[in-house]
């Protein structure tokens, strides 16, 4: 027997790296998170419109310019705070020229209302998200969880794992981050990852191979 969820999970691909843009929304109070929004603002305010949800938070897994590029218009037109690990806040404040390497225009996104670290609570309405640290792809790069819903960034993804090559990237940490934080979460989880379709933490511990030793490196 399950639960109804209180939570419904719009996923939108968004920009020129097909980022997954996350709106959860709560009908219960129509309240709502935005989790990367990467780009297409106007976009993400249409979708809150057509749901008839208020902005509440924007909920940043990490400070990759894919990741927080409609940040700064949607601050600019909602009332919604921005929350960020500390040690990616700064990485935030460089997305204009993390894009400008890709030739892209990124709007600098404003500095975080609030710093999130490991343990901590983020509500939606009455409904509980927990901060998980998971650094690795960066080092202040951080998991949402709510109950069964689990948002990973680029933590993980369905059959590989995030790039470490960038600057602060540590495979090991990665690596040990996904195996403490995420695959001690029950198998039914699931991983709503930055890139890609969404997957369960139970598919990954038995067909990832970054965890089941047929690829050693990557
Ligand atoms: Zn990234
Ligand atoms: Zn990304």
């Amino acid at each position: 027997m399950t639960e109804a969820r209180p939570l419904r999970v719009l996923a939108m691909e968004v920009g020129p790296l097909s980022e997954n843009t996350y709106i959860v929304g709560h009908p219960a109070t129509g309240k709502a998170v935005v989790i990367d929004p990467g780009d297409e603002a106007d976009e993400i305010l249409r979708q809150l419109e057509a749901q008839g949800w208020t902005l509440d938070k924007i909920l940043l897994t990490h400070g990759h310019f894919d990741h927080v590029g409609a940040v700064a218009a949607l601050k600019e037109r909602t009332a919604a705070n921005v929350y960020i690990h500390p040690d990616d806040a700064d990485r935030m404040r460089t997305a204009g020229r993390q894009g400008a390497m890709f030739g892209l225009n990124v709007p600098t996104p404003p500095p975080p209302d609030v710093l999130v670290r490991e343990g901590d609570i983020v509500s939606l309405g009455d409904v509980p998200f927990r901060v998980l640290h998971t650094p690795g792809h960066t080092p202040g790069h951080v998991t949402y969880l709510s109950g069964d819903l689990a948002f990973v960034g680029d933590l993980i993804f369905e059959g590989s794992i995030g790039r470490t090559d960038l600057p602060g990237g540590s495979h090991e940490q990665l690596l040990r981050a996904v195996r403490e934080k995420i695959f001690t979460l029950p198998g039914e989880t699931i991983l709503f990852p930055g890139h890609g379709p969404a997957t369960t933490v139970g598919d990954e511990k038995r067909g990832n191979p970054f965890f089941t030793g047929e690829e050693a490196e990557g």
